[in-house]
């Protein structure tokens, strides 16, 4: 009998899970796939969870059940430490490992704080459910906070929060952020007044989106400020506080900072002996093979795909870690005896959108251009679909119309320990003064289960 070939996939986002699916009929090979989580997780949602709007099972499902029915497939819940290239193994940081015959590095990336990495302290990424369950707990706080303060200074510095990076997260967190305190929390509480939430994006470009045309940047623009969020637009962040965010001329005071001012390629594959672009994205082939390594490949946000027609990188984003993942898995769903030649990758282009609140968006495909409410329901069609698993689809989309037509949002639970502590801190006597936050590790306690 034919030894089966061993297929190692590190990383179970959007491209490696597309590597082990596509590779469900492959008779002849053996699939491992190793993931730091036991979930595989939609990130485009994340700011959902963030604001209340949905629940993390709703856009994270067990990677493990994900392939319950698929034999050739096996997972391991566990971080990778190194690869060893000469002997073909993979080195997990709890001792385990794994040997493989073909390798597939699909890790993703990490928040850029652009060396200022202490920043990180005083902010919260956007790349996790446990990033999304923090803003989330520290948003009704304020509130909570901001209910006991008879003084309207004190309540307004409680209510002002900073996004930082007007990409389609930032836009998106702010637009949320904005909503669900103006129209979904001011009316729940007593002393808390409307006109004293304040939420401000700062971008170091002249304007939002930048990947977008300029008429649909402008129009995003607008949707944010109808929605009450104050713009800082070509404004550099010098520094990141405990209370607040200093900009060049300006300093905002905050009670929660989301940073989503960009990414970079998980920082573990600086220690690999790969060649590496200077942002540390990995050198791959027309194929998504790494250079100098006939049997590993890398797909997605972690590599670097030179585009053929335009000569630029591919960008960071699912459809083309989607796209890699099942080009990669044609590759290794071969018989190991044809000798024809890889087929190049090819990227087709499926455009961008971003959301604006509860109803608007903007979308953009070659010369479509698309703006406010259809280009909202064309996004929110295309994340529906692309979610994993009936359930998660079926619960996002009764969710989504439950607050469309309601105003509510279900998930506004604060479980976490350090919220409970917070509370018990609050001086109801004292004058303006922004309280001092809990560190990073102490707000991220166990969150129960929401
Ligand atoms: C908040 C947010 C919103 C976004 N919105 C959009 C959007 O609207 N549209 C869009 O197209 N794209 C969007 N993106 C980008 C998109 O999510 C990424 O391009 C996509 O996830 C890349 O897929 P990937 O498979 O390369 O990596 P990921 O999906 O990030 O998966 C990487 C996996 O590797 C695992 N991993 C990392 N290091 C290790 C290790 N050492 N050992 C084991 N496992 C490891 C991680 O746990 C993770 O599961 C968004 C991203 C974020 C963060």
């Amino acid at each position: 009998m034919m030894e089966k070939r061993r297929v190692v996939v590190i990383g179970g986002g959007f491209g490696g899970m597309r590597v082990v699916q596509g590779l469900r009929h492959a008779k002849h090979v053996e699939v491992t796939l190793i993931d730091k989580e036991n979930h595989h997780l939609f990130q485009p949602l994340l700011y959902q969870v963030a604001t209340a709007g949905l629940g993390s099972g709703s856009i994270a499902v067990p990677i493990r059940s994900v392939f319950r029915e698929q034999k050739n497939a096996r997972v391991f819940f566990g971080e990778v430490e190194t690869v060893d290239f000469a002997h073909r193994l993979v080195k997990l940081k709890d001792g385990g490992q794994a040997e493989y015959d073909d390798l597939v590095i699909a890790v993703g990336a990490e928040n850029n704080y652009f060396g200022n990495d202490h920043w990180a302290k005083h902010s919260f990424g956007l790349k996790s459910i446990r990033d999304a369950i923090g803003i989330r707990e520290r948003i009704l706080l304020a509130f909570e906070e901001a209910e006991r303060y008879e003084d309207p200074a004190r309540r307004r510095e409680l209510l002002s929060f900073v996004v930082v990076g007007g990409g389609p997260t930032g836009v998106e967190m702010a637009g949320a952020i904005s909503e669900l305190g103006h129209m979904v929390l001011a009316g729940d509480y007593r002393r808390v007044q409307p006109e004293e939430i304040r939420v401000v994006l700062v971008e170091m470009a002249d304007h939002v989106l930048t990947p977008f045309s300029l008429e649909l940047r402008l129009a995003a623009e607008r949707q944010l400020r109808e929605l009450k969020v104050e713009l800082r637009l070509g404004s550099k962040v010098n520094d990141v506080r405990e209370d607040c965010v200093v900009l060049e001329d300006e300093v905002v005071p905050a009670s929660v900072v989301v940073w989503a001012a960009g990414v970079k390629p998980v920082t573990f594959l600086r220690g690999l002996d790969l060649e590496l672009t200077r942002w540390g994205h990995i050198v791959v082939d027309s194929s998504c093979r790494v250079r100098g390594h006939e049997h590993v490949y890398a797909i997605g946000d972690c590599a670097c795909f030179v585009d053929e027609k335009s000569g630029e990188p591919l960008p960071g984003v699912a459809p083309v870690a989607i796209q890699q993942g099942k080009h990669v898995a044609k590759i290794l769903g071969r018989q190991t005896d044809t000798h024809t030649p890889d087929k190049p990758f090819r990227y087709r282009d499926k455009g961008i959108m971003a959301t604006v609140g509860r109803s608007r968006a903007v979308l953009e495909k070659g010369a479509i251009r698309m703006k406010g409410y259809l280009a909202w329901l064309a996004w929110g069609f295309v994340h529906i679909l692309y979610l994993i698993g009936f359930r998660n689809r079926f619960i996002v989309f009764f969710n989504w119309s439950y607050s469309y037509w309601t105003f509510k949002r279900g998930v506004r639970l604060v479980t976490g320990l350090a919220a409970r502590r917070r509370l018990r801190r609050i001086d109801q006597k004292a004058g303006p003064r922004i309280p001092t936050r809990p560190s990073k590790l102490e707000e991220l306690q166990p969150t129960g289960s929401e």
